[in-house]
């Protein structure tokens, strides 16, 4: 079993999830060179999601992924671990991995982030494509590039299912990529047709109804065939049924629904779960003795964006301290996090409280907020080559992702 390393005036922490929240946690805590941090992930890069949109459509890799190791090789007080755990046990206080090895804990921090999940709908397991990771991402590029570069032909319709912020990113992005592509490739471009699939009456339906009529007439004129309160149903090889109409494709994108992590039900007699699946903590993120949930696991107001997760991360890592210095935790206080969503080239709208903007500086301020975004979690060089990576383009299907140093497994 692999222990910690012992120090009696140190906070000593494991962390589950190489992701927004537990990366945020290591380093604020690494910043004290006397706390020891092991962190364990199950991939060797930590995903930058706000981007992925864009990395999947023809933007450079190196603007959604960057290695654990290359994050904390100047944090010889972190130990990244690739494994993917399993088990918790919070009697022996020790988390197993699939490799087989167990870890021991004094303080266990989990943020595991959310899985995909497709409501038990027939066929888009098997038949669509999604963009929540390097591998989802590789798979529809490969299928863009058959098709375009191979055999020189487009699909009779492009379907992106799901109008949250994510599927409207994408929407917005997928014909200019396609019609590169295209050109790239000498295959004639016009008729390229982009469907965005709404269950709700509306895009974007967590945001203000103004805000959604914006980015919806956005979208018409950027070419996108919107069509909301439509049910998806059933897809095959060939094609998706909406609301009793198939709709020719092969090329249907998935990017709506989320479950929270299969690790928490596993273990009833530890995590208390809420309607959502999301697990119940307290005030301070403890889900049960010496264990603190964060992130989009928790059960927490504004779960579901990396914003929260840097939050929590934050206030839970001052907190460690505090509480092993011998003074009180802090209570947590939710932050109503900032929507920026951009649509397009050059083009966002940014929602907070009743401030709304939409277009030009839209799309400067979401450029900032992703340069702000990278260093939460990057060293400076990285952030600002992950910044500008935004503007490269490659215009192969694979993305090859950059290592340097290489975590233990
Ligand atoms: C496509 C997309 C776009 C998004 N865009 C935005 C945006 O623009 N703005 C915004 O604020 N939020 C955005 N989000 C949401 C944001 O990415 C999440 O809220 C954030 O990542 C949550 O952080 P987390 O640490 O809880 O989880 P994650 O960042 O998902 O990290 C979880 C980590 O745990 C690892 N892991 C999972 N299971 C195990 C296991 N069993 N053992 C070991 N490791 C494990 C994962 O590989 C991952 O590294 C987006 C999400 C998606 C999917």
């Amino acid at each position: 079993m692999l222990m910690a390393k012992k120090s009696k005036t140190s906070v000593q922490v494991l962390i589950i999830g190489g992701g927004f929240g537990g990366v945020r946690t290591a380093l604020q805590l690494a910043k004290n060179p006397e706390n020891h941090i092991t962190l364990i992930s199950d991939k060797e890069d930590f995903q930058y999601y706000p981007t992925l949109y864009s990395s999947a459509t023809g933007h450079s890799h190196l603007e959604s992924w960057a290695p654990l190791g290359e994050i904390f090789a100047d944090h010889t007080n972190v130990d990244v671990f690739i494994d993917t755990i399993d088990s918790i046990d919070a009697v022996t206080k020790s988390v197993r991995g699939i490799s087989g090895t167990s870890y021991s804990y004094n303080t266990l921090v989990v943020a595991v982030g959310v899985v995909t999940t497709y409501f038990g709908i027939p066929g888009l397991e098997t038949f669509t494509y999604g963009i929540k990771s390097e591998s989802e991402i590789r798979k529809l590029k490969q299928r863009l590039f058959i098709d375009i570069a191979e055999k020189n032909k487009l699909d009779r319709n492009y379907i992106v299912i799901g109008a949250g912020p994510t599927g409207t990113e994408l929407a917005a992005a997928l014909g200019t990529y396609i019609r590169r592509l295209c050109k790239h490739y000498g295959v004639k471009s016009h008729g390229v047709k982009i469907h965005l699939i709404e269950a709700a009456p509306r895009v974007l339906p967590r945001s203000s109804e103004m805000t959604s009529r914006v980015v919806e007439n956005r979208l018409r004129k950027l070419g996108v065939r919107v069509e909301t309160s439509k049910k998806v149903e059933e897809a095959n090889a060939q094609e998706l049924i909406v609301s009793g109409r198939p709709i020719e494709s092969h090329t249907v994108i998935w990017t709506s629904g989320v479950a929270n992590n299969p690790l928490f039900s596993k273990h009833p007699s530890i995590f208390t779960l809420d309607p959502r699946g999301k697990v119940t903590v307290d005030q301070y993120f403890m889900a049960h003795k010496d264990i603190y949930v964060i992130g989009d696991n928790a059960a927490t107001p504004y779960a579901g964006l990396a914003q929260t997760a840097i939050h929590n991360a934050d206030l839970l890592a001052a907190n460690l301290i505090r509480l092993a210095q011998g003074k009180p935790a802090k209570a947590y206080k939710p932050r109503l996090p900032v929507s920026a969503v951009p649509v397009g080239s050059n083009w966002a709208v940014i929602e907070w409280r009743f401030i709304r903007i939409y277009g030009f500086i839209g799309g400067m301020i979401r450029r900032a907020a992703d340069l702000i975004g990278y260093k939460d979690i990057l060293p400076l060089g990285t952030s600002l080559g992950a910044w500008r990576a935004a503007r490269v383009y490659e215009n192969d299907y694979f993305t090859p992702t950059v290592k340097t140093k290489k975590p233990r497994r």
